[in-house]
């Protein structure tokens, strides 16, 4: 009989990478974590993070399957293969079918790559993960986690787009996105600053690459500022947010922009990076902003102005407002970008301790405002990959 399979492996697998975490029983922290990147060009690789210590090897044009088989003659190495007990696997939507993390078999998966239409850059790259993560750990259970479900609570007055009938019975509606960070952090939030788990009202602002903002209602999601794709709502690194579709015909009409080109234009070259004309890294934007450099302020600008006009609008979908509470790269570690989004929410009654913002960066944890003032603002560092080990560990010993 092997040792107890208490481990849980997560795989976040997109076009040309694969993110991976292999949790020990409930630890909260990755006991080895890494990526695979560049898959399926020469110089794929494998990078694998172990307590300080990086290793990187080479895959030789190698794809998903040889940096996944190559992982799994990792794990074997250092006796951790017999130990996993299940697999969760981040998958980006799950449309109005999945509102739950769900046990993968090929009837499952099957749905969610029918649901590839919604997602044209992210489904398919999860279902292939799965494929061949199934294959290569076979005998054990594989658990789809959902970015959407949790946003599954979200009422129709905020779901639905102002648009004729049969293009809402298509599907074109708001679903919401990072539902698995919005759900851990709004966890957090309960036990951080000892609200009434039925009784409390947050807006959570998750700021990386990609962002978005979420009112949550005793726990349940009733508005979040993503749409039907992840393209709508704040300022992102690459991405434009909310822009007048009217916007769109104008460029489509004077520039000769084609459907491919605008959909580039807005996911890959406009937000932080399209209004600075520098970076998209809001790290590198700071320091040029504080350099003086025009491109870079005006991005920080839009950015912040954007953030708290929307956690103003989200806060009209609750009855109270307990704490504004900051997640993400970004999120965790911008006291600039922090200090800016609450100077702009003095409506709300929302003010800023800044030692407290200075203080908090590097995975931190804890209040920004004053002790006792509400509505509060917090940090509250998100943990997505351990979020879906949560999600897949109940499924360990469950036979197919
Ligand atoms: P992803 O959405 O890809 O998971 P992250 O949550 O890691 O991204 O966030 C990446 C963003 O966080 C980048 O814009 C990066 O510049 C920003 N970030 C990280 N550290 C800092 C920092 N110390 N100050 C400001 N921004 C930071």
């Amino acid at each position: 009989m092997a040792e107890a399979r208490t481990h849980v492996l997560v795989i976040n697998c997109g076009s040309s990478s694969l993110k991976f975490s292999l949790f020990a029983g409930s630890d909260r922290a990755a006991m080895l974590s890494g990526l695979a990147e560049n898959l399926g060009q020469t110089d794929s690789r494998l990078i694998l993070k172990e307590n300080d210590a990086k290793k990187t090897i080479m895959l030789d044009g190698g794809s998903h399957d040889a940096a996944l088989r190559r992982l799994m003659a990792e794990l074997q190495e250092r006796g951790m293969l017999e130990a996993i007990g299940a697999v969760g696997h981040r998958i980006v939507h799950g449309g109005e079918r999945f509102v739950k993390a769900t046990r993968l078999d090929t009837e499952v998966l099957a749905e969610i790559d029918a649901l590839s239409y919604l997602a044209p850059l992210h489904n398919p790259a999860n279902v292939l993960g799965v494929k061949v993560a199934m294959e290569v750990l076979g005998w054990v259970p594989h658990v789809a986690v959902f970015d959407t479900s949790f946003h599954m609570t979200i009422p129709a007055a905020a779901h639905t787009y102002a648009i004729p009938k049969e293009c809402r019975d298509a599907g074109v509606r708001r679903y919401g996105f990072h539902g698995t960070s919005h759900g851990f952090v709004a966890r957090e939030a309960v036990e951080l600053l000892s609200l009434a788990p039925k009784d409390h009202g947050l807006v959570i602002a998750h700021l990386g690459n990609g962002s978005s903002a979420t009112a949550v209602l005793n726990g349940e999601s009733v508005d979040t500022s993503m749409g039907l794709t992840p393209l709508e709502g704040l300022v992102m690194g690459t991405r434009s947010g909310d822009i007048d579709p009217g916007a769109l015909f104008h460029m489509s009409r004077q520039d000769r922009l084609s459907i491919d080109d605008l959909d580039s234009l807005l996911n890959r070259k406009s937000g932080l990076l399209g209004l600075s004309g520098l970076s998209n890294d809001c790290r590198t934007l700071e320091s040029a902003a504080s350099e003086g450099h025009e491109g870079a302020i005006l991005a920080m600008d839009v950015m912040i102005h954007r953030l708290a006009r929307y956690i103003g609008g989200l806060a009209t979908s609750l009855p109270r407002l307990d704490a504004v509470v900051f997640t993400g790269g970004i999120g965790e570690n911008s006291a600039f970008v922090r200090a800016g989004t609450i100077a702009r929410l003095a409506v709300l009654g929302i003010t800023l301790d800044t030692d407290a913002n200075d203080a908090m960066f590097g995975g931190r944890s804890g209040l920004i405002s004053a002790a006792d003032a509400r509505p509060a603002a917090a940090v509250i560092a998100t943990n997505e990959e351990w979020a879906i080990a949560n999600e897949a560990r109940p499924y360990i010993g469950r036979s197919a």
